[in-house]
C-alpha cells in the first residue's frame, strides 16, 4: 500500500515551523508496517490542489495536513472539493460542535469560523476533539472521477490536533485496508557505546542473508538504532542474530531512551541514584530528571565545578586534589563515595572532566573524562573515557557513557 504526505503550510517552508507532523506520521505508519513512499511540502495557495492530484495519482492513501482552519490562506478544503468536483454542504454536525465549542468559551461564532461546517459532498467528517476545524475523509470512491482510486484524508495542522485524529480515524481504516499476511513488523533495537561501523561488521553480513529483511541504521544522541523491518520471521530471525552479536549493549527493544530505562529499573527495584557532576554540569540529573517517575529514584543531584565544591559538598580532600589533579580516578571515586555517603542512595554517579576548548594537557587532552559508581553493595567503578568535540557532544556522551554504567552495573555486567 502506497502512502503520501501533502504537509501544507508556507511557514514550513520558511522554517518557521518544523515539520513535525511528517515526522510522527512517518513513525506511526512505521509501527504499521507501512512505509510513507513520498512526502511533500507545499505553501499555502493553489499549488495545495497541484499537490494533492499528483499524489493521488500515485498513491493508494494521500494524508494532507494543514490549512483547515478559519483563515483565508486556509484552502485545503475548498481545493481538494473543486479538485474532485465535489460541491459543498452544510453539515449540521459541524455547526453544532462549532456552537458548542464557541459557547463553553463564552464567543460567538464568526462568519469565518461558520465556513468549516461547509463539508465537501460525499465526505466523511472526522471529529476535532482539540479544536475547531474538523478532518475529512474522501473514500477512493470520490476520486474515481478523475481517474484515481486514492483515499485522501485532510487532517488540521496542529499536532495536539491531527495526532488524535491520525489515531482514531486514520490507522483504524488503514489497518483494514493492508492485505492479509502482507503485514509487516518493525523492531527498533537501541544500541550503547558501540559506534555504527563496529555494528555494521560484527551483523551486517549475517543480516543480508535474510529473504524480505529491510535493515537500516539511525544514529541518535550517540546511540544507535539498529532497525529492522518486513515480514515477522524474517524481524524474528534478524533479532536473534543482532542480540548474539550485541547482546549487553543493547538497551530497549521498544525505543525507550536509557534514561527511561534506567528509571524503570531503579523504581522497580526501590532503588536511588545520586549523581556528582562537575564538567557535564548537571545533564546526568536533568536527562533523569527528563523521565516521569524520576522523582521516585533520584534525591540528590550535586553540581560541584569547583574543587572547593568537591571538597566542601562531597568531602573530597583537597590533598587528594592537589596530588592528582581535580580530573582523576581518584577523585572521581571519590566523589562517587562522598555523594553516596551524604545522599543514603543505592548508587552515586560522578564525573569530572576536561570538557574544552581551552584546559586540556598533553597528559589530560581535552575530552578526557573520568566517571565513578559508587554503589551501597559492592566496591567502586571508575572508567575513563575520551570524548573530544564541541561542549554539548562532550556533555551527551559522557552522560551516555555514565548511564551505560549504571545501568551495566545493575545488571550485573561488566562495564565497557
Ligand atoms: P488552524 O485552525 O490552527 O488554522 P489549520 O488546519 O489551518 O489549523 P495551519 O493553519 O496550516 O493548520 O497550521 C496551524 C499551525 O499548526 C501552524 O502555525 C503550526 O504551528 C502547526 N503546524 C501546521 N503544520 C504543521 C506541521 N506539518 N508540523 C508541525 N506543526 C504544524
Ligand atoms: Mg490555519
Amino acid at each position: 500500500m502506497k502512502v503520501e504526505l501533502v504537509n501544507t503550510g508556507t511557514e514550513l517552508l520558511l522554517g518557521d515551523t518544523i515539520n513535525t507532523n511528517a515526522a510522527w506520521i512517518g513513525q506511526r505508519l512505521a509501527a504499521l508496517g507501512i512505509q510513507v513512499s513520498r512526502q511533500t511540502i507545499v505553501p499555502d495557495g493553489a499549488v495545495i490542489r497541484t499537490a494533492i492530484s499528483e499524489a493521488a495519482q500515485r498513491a493508494d492513501v494521500v494524508l494532507v495536513s494543514g490549512g483547515l482552519g478559519p483563515t483565508n490562506d486556509d484552502l485545503t478544503r475548498e481545493s481538494t472539493a473543486e479538485l474532485l468536483g465535489l460541491g459543498m454542504e452544510l453539515n449540521a454536525e459541524v455547526m453544532q460542535h462549532l456552537n458548542d465549542y464557541f459557547s463553553k468559551r463564552g464567543k460567538p461564532v464568526s462568519l469565518a469560523t461558520q465556513r468549516q461546517a461547509m463539508v465537501p459532498h460525499g465526505t466523511v467528517v472526522m471529529p476535532n476533539l482539540f479544536g475547531t476545524a474538523p478532518g475529512l475523509y474522501f473514500p477512493a470512491e470520490l476520486s474515481a472521477s478523475q481517474g484515481w482510486n486514492a483515499h485522501i484524508f485532510l487532517l488540521p495542522g496542529p499536532p495536539r490536533e491531527l495526532k488524535p485524529m491520525v489515531e482514531s480515524q486514520v490507522e483504524p481504516r488503514l489497518r483494514t485496508w493492508l492485505p492479509d499476511g502482507m503485514s509487516r513488523r518493525v523492531l527498533y533495537l537501541k544500541v550503547t557505546g558501540v559506534g555504527e561501523s563496529d555494528i555494521v561488521e560484527a551483523v551486517e553480513k549475517q543480516l543480508e542473508a535474510i529473504p524480505g529483511l529491510d535493515l537500516g541504521y539511525c544514529i541518535r544522541n550517540g546511540d544507535v538504532d539498529v532497525r529492522l523491518a518486513g515480514p515477522q520471521v524474517a524481524v524474528d530471525e534478524a533479532a536473534v542474530i543482532v542480540r548474539a552479536a550485541l547482546g549487553d549493549c543493547i538497551v530497549s527493544e521498544d525505543r525507550r531512551i536509557i534514561e527511561e530505562v534506567i528509571v524503570q529499573m531503579l523504581s522497580d527495584r526501590g532503588e536511588w541514584l545520586a549523581t556528582a557532576e562537575s564538567c557535564t554540569g548537571g545533564t546526568i540529573a536533568n536527562r533523569i530528571t527528563d523521565v516521569s517517575g524520576a522523582s521516585r529514584v533520584l534525591g540528590h543531584g550535586w553540581v560541584t565545578y569547583a574543587n572547593e565544591a568537591k571538597h566542601q559538598h562531597l568531602g573530597v580532600p583537597m590533598e587528594l586534589i592537589e596530588a592528582h589533579g581535580a580530573v582523576s580516578e581518584e577523585v572521581a571515586r571519590a566523589m562517587a563515595e562522598g555523594a553516596l555517603k551524604h545522599s543514603g542512595a543505592d548508587y552515586a554517579l560522578s564525573v569530572t572532566g576536561i570538557a574544552g576548548p581551552s584546559g586540556g594537557t598533553p597528559e589530560k587532552p581535552v575530552g578526557t573524562v573520568w566517571i565513578g559508581l559508587a554503589a551501597k553493595n559492592g566496591e567502586t567503578w571508575a572508567q575513563k573515557k575520551f570524548s573530544p568535540g564541541s561542549r554539548d557532544r562532550f556533555k551527551l556522551l559522557t552522560s551516555q557513557a555514565a548511564l551505560d554504567m549504571l545501568r551495566r552495573r545493575m545488571l550485573g555486567i561488566q562495564p565497557r
